[in-house]
């Protein structure tokens, strides 16, 4: 392989210790009609050993007027080298600086640009039609050196107080409360705005906006709790604001201390890279994680935007007041938080049931990632920052939340919570190693924690524990031994091993958990007593454990009735489904089999179930849809899904629960990519009745319906839905038009899409994602892969980081021969891409997976789909 995850030609550094900063006073004026920004910061320092050079980062600016006092007040005039490569300033002084205090201060300048990253500027239309532009920060990880210098780590913590200049006109907020305002000399147009200092903290959560905003607010605890919405969509914020006033209190009992700031912000910033961004006090969001209409905004999305709430709120604790000492753990921010935003949003609405949600969401996801060779440890030794982009991923977020959850089961409720807070309070405005959480758990459980814990995040993958059972009389002896679960099914050359906490039911009370041990070792054998001749036995009931299982074919026929009856709880169907599909993927059993078996789900009525159920039949999509098998394929989808699209219907029903209000929209949308003919006339029908004011298309339904239009449409649709595009006011709806638009069945209005994407029309976060739409039509598979070539240079300029890696990973993934490996492979050798070579490596990894699958597989399932019909 040549393409390396390890690039950078300079040998990356952390910054030196000798001085470090204390204080930052700083300055920043950004000037929204030149669009650009000028500022100076005063910092103050501690000089721990006698030196004569002081480093910081800094990109991307220019550094004018340095200077450097010490503790007896002499100022010196440094020399000063920026260096691109490693985004530094270092200050070479004439007298060196003796142990004790000392202050540096310079001025600096840069564009704002439309890079989403730094201090950049975000393009809004006013209420009266015109043009303008707001400023925001975005500096998790390494880009708040773009916006001033400053020692760029997240252990290299202080305080700061922050000035803005502000028109008059315009709202300036940043992490603290103002402390007070005062008129810019001589330009009575601007004020200078001043910020109460922070408390202690990391340079990546600071934040600044300045723009036109409307808010709404609340009091919680104490803490004044504000909603900023663009103007005049105040009230969009109510359902976010409601959700911080009850996640504040709730995480103050969680985590034993109170939110540790005056005041909580939550701003939609109209370009945004992530889905948002936890700054202390300044909660950054994506306009579609925060903002709900009553009417207009879908269930699903509804629900979504309480999670990002939960989530980026439980950062308040973990992450801002107890920081990673860097990011090789990053997993532990990550992956607490998305912990924590199941624990709140379980507790704001018990009836979502987002635990069950949460192995659909996360867990099956994870798995699937991790088991690629080119999957990564949880702990990933991070150095340049060009890789520090690249982890915010699956690995990060899900497998880190699955492992937290996992342990959570193991120490029970109230260890682990009382292990938590221990955490909170013992490094509360410090800085801690993945070990600092064990020792704290193992303390409050008792529990060799850091033993069972360190094999889960120091090793990429997870097991498959195989089992097999044999009776003596009433007791059912079971062997279970554990290997690498590995996606291509071959044996592993590494010979890892987990602490597996393994769990059984049985068939006697299948929702409860009848043993427990640990599988420490390569085999083990576990004795169950009391198990009669008929009953089943099921290893990891709830799905718990972070791996999966392997069942011998008599043990796997005795779940079958009671998958029918769902007697077994809903999550242990899903995870059988779930294990049953990645054997099918690793060769073990074959595809045939597992469709053979997923008709014994047509009476299925599970949210959690369908979408792992469909998630794989959508697995094989990539594989057959540019063969003979797809219509067949479709048909067979089709024939699956009847019996409970027909139990469904099309209308919400009063009293119905949550999960079926989620299950409804996803089965219409997926009998309308099977090409189901009623389905789509039907959401045509009702779509063109909400058009014309004779009916009303619920929210849910409006993908679907306008995926239908399109696909039995021709340019008079496609220009209709333009013309929705640029008539309406919200994102999520912009999104859902968008994102249909791949749907054309007309390759020249497919190209004309993507010409779209790249357009000023299509706010440059989006437009990845109407890209990765084009390119999951089947006729504009191939056409926006040449797309992405031929405009590479542009997309790479626009989205470096986490988009990017996205991106290439969506476009070129779905490919099912080795010449295509090859092409791809030999592409991103001649067009490196840093920061989204992991993603590249694991995209050519599951070609080659596919490859091998289909050729495996390809005889067998077109006979089979065939005497389907
Ligand atoms: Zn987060």
């Amino acid at each position: 392989m040549r393409i390396d995850v390890m690039t950078g030609s300079v040998e990356f550094q952390r910054l030196p210790k000798t001085v470090v900063p204390r204080h930052y006073a700083l300055y920043l004026h950004p000037d929204l009609v030149g669009l650009t920004f000028t500022g100076h910061v005063i910092c103050d320092l501690e000089v721990k050993s006698q030196c004569s050079t002081i480093v910081c980062n800094s990109a991307e600016l220019e550094v004018t007027d340095v200077t450097v006092t010490d503790a007896n007040g002499v100022t010196q005039r440094p020399t000063v080298e920026l260096s691109a490569e490693l985004e530094t300033l270092t200050c070479r002084l004439q007298q060196p600086l003796a142990p004790g205090a000392a202050q540096m201060r310079l001025k600096f300048a840069a564009p704002l640009t439309d890079k989403m990253r730094g201090l950049y500027r975000c393009k809004y239309t006013s209420p009266c039609g015109e043009e303008r532009f707001a400023a925001a920060t975005q500096f998790e990880a390494t880009d708040a050196r773009r916006c001033f210098p400053c020692w760029d780590e997240p252990a290299l913590k202080a305080t700061f107080d922050i000035t803005l200049v502000a028109p008059r006109d315009r709202v300036a907020l940043s992490n603290m409360p103002v402390s007070r305002e005062e008129e810019y000399p001589r330009r009575p147009e601007l004020r200078v705005v001043h910020f109460a200092t922070t408390p202690i903290m990391s340079t990546y959560i600071i934040a600044c906006v300045v723009g036109e905003f409307d808010h709404i607010e609340t009091t919680s605890d104490n803490v004044c709790i504000r909603v900023y919405t663009p103007l005049g969509k105040g009230e969009m914020g109510r359902f976010a604001l409601d959700c911080a006033a009850k996640i504040l209190p709730y995480y103050k009992g969680y985590f034993g201390s109170a939110y540790p700031l005056p005041k909580l912000d939550l701003i939609a910033i109209p370009d945004f890279a992530s889905g948002a961004m936890e700054n202390w006090g300044l909660v950054t969001f994506r306009e579609t994680c925060i903002l709900v209409d009553p009417v207009n905004t879908s269930t699903a999305r509804r629900q979504f935007c309480a999670q990002v709430v939960g989530h980026e709120l439980a950062h308040m604790w973990f992450g801002n007041l107890v920081t990673m000492e860097w990011w090789t753990h990053l997993w532990l921010n990550e992956g607490y938080a998305e912990f924590a935003m199941y624990l709140s949003t379980d507790y704001l609405f018990p009836h979502y049931k987002i635990w069950m949600q949460f192995v659909s969401e996360c867990y099956m996801g994870a798995l699937a990632t991790d088991s690629l060779r080119t999957s990564h440890p949880i702990e990933v030794p991070v150095s340049n920052p060009s890789e520090v982009d690249e982890i915010f991923d699956g690995i990060s977020y899900d497998k880190g939340a699955c492992v937290i959850r996992m342990l959570h089961e193991f120490l029970g409720h109230e260890a682990f919570k009382r292990g938590m807070n221990l955490y909170l309070k013992r490094h509360q405005f410090g800085n801690t190693f993945t070990e600092d959480l064990w020792a704290a758990l193992e303390e409050s459980s008792g529990r060799p924690v850091r033993d069972v814990m360190s094999t889960w995040t120091r090793q990429t993958g997870y097991p498959v524990v195989r089992v097999s059972e044999r009776r003596e009389g009433t007791t059912r002896i079971i062997t279970a031994s554990q290997r690498r679960c590995l996606a291509d099914g071959k044996p592993d050359a590494d010979d890892q091993m987990w602490m597996v906490p393994l769990s059984f039911s049985s068939s006697q009370s299948p929702s409860e958990t009848i043993h427990k041990v640990i599988l420490s070792e390569r085999t083990t054998e576990v004795r169950l007593e009391n198990i009669g001749p008929d009953d089943w036995v099921k290893l990891n009931p709830g799905a718990v454990g972070f791996y999966r299982v392997q069942y011998p074919p008599e043990m796997l026929e005795q779940f079958k009735s009671a998958i029918a009856t769902k007697v077994m709880p809903a999550l242990d169907r899903n995870s059988l489904v779930d294990d049953l599909f990645a054997l099918v993927q690793a060769g073990d059993s074959s595809t045939v089999d597992f469709l053979r078996l997923a008709r014994s789900f047509v009476d299925e009525d599970e949210f959690t179930v369908w979408s792992c159920l469909l998630s794989s039949l959508r697995r094989l999509w990539p594989l057959l849809q540019h063969t003979e098998m797809l219509e067949p394929f479709h048909a067979y989808c089709r024939q699956l899904l009847r019996t409970i699209h027909k139990r469904l219907g099309w209308q919400q029903r009063e009293g119905e629960g949550h999960m079926t209000t989620l299950l409804r929209p996803m089965v219409i949308a997926h009998l309308v990519s099977f090409n189901d003919q009623p389905t789509l006339a039907e959401a045509e029908r009702l779509f063109r009745a909400h058009q014309e004011g004779t009916g009303t298309l619920h929210a849910d339904l409006r993908s679907a319906a306008y995926r239908a239009v399109l696909k039995r449409g021709g340019k008079a649709e496609f220009d209709m839905m333009l013309k929705l595009y640029r008539e309406a006011e919200m994102l999520e709806e912009k999104n859902r038009i968008a994102h249909a638009l791949g749907s054309i069945p007309d390759p020249e209005l497919l190209t004309s899409v993507l010409e779209f994407a790249l357009s000023d029309e299509v706010r440059a976060q989006e437009s990845v994602f109407v890209m990765i739409s084009v390119s999951a039509n089947r006729l504009g598979h191939e056409l926006t892969w040449d797309f992405y070539k031929r405009n590479c240079q542009i997309l790479c300029d626009r989205y470096k980081g986490r988009l990017l890696a996205q991106l290439v990973k969506s476009l070129t993934e779905d490919f099912t021969t080795e010449e295509r490996a090859l092409e791809v492979e030999q592409f991103f050798v001649e067009h490196p891409h840093p920061g989204a070579e992991r993603s590249i490596l694991q995209s050519l990894e599951t070609i080659r997976l596919n490859a091998a699958w289909l050729q495996r597989d390809r005889q067998a399932l077109s006979e089979y789909l065939a005497q389907c019909q």
